[in-house]
């Protein structure tokens, strides 16, 4: 019964030229989003409002699932089209609607009429107040309540006419687009996908870097980050995923460095290389799931120490989260079941027993040092033989 959708969206803070990049935006995202989707669909503009079209066949629920993964749809309706054939069909056609979607005993309703169209021939409160009173009389159990109704029955009349009254919530948000562009520190755990889907709610296009160790971490590690990365692009978007040879670096500092202090000294170098292609691709932050005292990489000294080789800032949107709260949302966009597979990363792999939870910067600094004769030209060939993937 469902032939269009009309899509609502925040409008606060959007005028004149952004208004118009927004609606862009957000039409090219929703174009996006429904490509996945077996149908043909039009989408289309019209007085701050965007229509899709849905030709022939296609999946109701599946539709709206995608649309749903949109950010800046605040609201999905669901739009009935019929043809205009004068004002009695009209009566006719909202009943048989109301009939078919509602139990409409006891309920409260109002008409909302607006003629796109303006030469139709009855203005629109009056075809309220008609369309009121044949409700009224279909349904002898439902009454007008013109402040607070139960059921807002808006029709719109255009060259056909739409008649709509339910509102499927959207994600809420801003189309990916309209905030520029973050680097995601992505590897294969619960919270890095939980903070690149919501800096990419807020707008942001993303890309991802993933350190990996072969042959200390294996292939499957690898394609459970290229399985992660595909769940977010789900809503962010195609993302360009860097996948980095990180073995060297990391047997180099293993050799050179004292074990306690290994993480972070890793940690410092993963920040270093991931701002090189995000400074390439003309990023402007990086990303991360660091939550603070999570692990002892995550204390305030050390996210302090990671912190002090960026010259970006680094967003931490899970900083003040709990572990069950990430879970939560986790479950929700649907990561978490391949986030907890086991696969070895290469973090844990080289870990200390006893890491330093309150590294000292200076003699962090000092044990780097030791790492001078060969780190440089280590750290150039990673970035050289970097993988890139483009993720769907
Ligand atoms: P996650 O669940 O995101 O893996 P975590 O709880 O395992 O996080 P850490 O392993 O301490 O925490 O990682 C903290 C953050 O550092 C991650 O959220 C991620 O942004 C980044 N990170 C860690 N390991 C990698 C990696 N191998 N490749 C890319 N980024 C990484
Ligand atoms: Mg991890």
């Amino acid at each position: 019964m469902f032939k269009t959708f009309l899509i609502k969206y925040g409008e606060i803070g959007i005028k004149g030229k952004n208004r118009y990049l927004f609606e862009q935006a957000l039409v090219d995202q929703i174009n996006f989003a429904l490509s996945r989707v077996e149908g043909n669909f039009h989408t289309w503009r019209e007085q701050g409002r965007i229509y899709i079209d849905a030709e022939g066949l296609y999946d109701f629920d599946e539709t709206v699932e995608a649309l749903q993964r949109v950010f800046g749809i605040v609201g999905i309706c669901p739009v009935m089209k019929v043809e205009d054939h004068g004002l009695e069909e009209l009566g006719n056609e909202v009943i048989d609607y109301l009939a078919e979607v509602y139990q409409m005993e006891g309920k409260t309703f109002k008409v909302m009429t607006r003629r796109a169209r303006k030469s139709y021939p009855v203005e629109s409160m009056e075809v309220n107040a008609y369309l009121g009173g044949r409700i009224l009389d279909a349904f002898p159990g439902a009454s007008v309540d013109v402040h607070h109704p139960e059921l807002m029955i808006h029709v719109e009349i255009r060259e056909k006419i739409y008649i709509y009254s339910k509102i499927i919530p959207g994600p809420g948000g801003m189309p990916v687009g309209t905030n520029g562009k973050a680097m995601l520190l992505l590897s294969g755990g619960i919270d890095s996908p939980v903070a690149g889907y919501m800096i990419s709610k807020r707008g942001v296009t993303l890309e991802a870097t993933y350190f990996h160790a072969p042959p200390y971490t294996s292939e499957r590690a690898k394609q459970k980050v290229v399985d992660l990365a595909r769940l977010v692009a789900r809503y962010s978007g195609p993302i360009r995923l860097h996948v980095v040879n990180f073995t060297d670096i990391q047997l180099y500092i293993y050799d050179q460095c004292p074990h306690d202090e290994l993480t972070i000294i890793m940690r410092r170098y993963m920040m270093k290389i991931a701002e090189h292609f995000a400074g390439e691709d003309h990023c402007h932050a990086l990303v991360t799931g660091e939550s603070i005292g999570q692990v002892a990489s995550q204390t305030m000294q050390s996210l302090a120490a990671t912190n002090e080789v960026c010259t970006m800032p680094v967003f931490r949107p899970l900083i003040a989260f709990d572990k069950q709260d990430i879970v939560d949302i986790a479950e929700k966009i649907g990561t978490y079941e391949t986030s907890i597979q086991p696969y070895e990363d290469c973090c844990t792999i080289f870990v200390a027993k006893h890491p330093v939870t309150k590294p000292n910067l200076n003699a962090i600094k000092r044990s780097e040092q030791k790492l001078t004769e060969k780190i440089d030209e280590l750290v150039k060939t990673a970035i050289e033989t970097t993988e890139v993937l483009e993720i769907q």
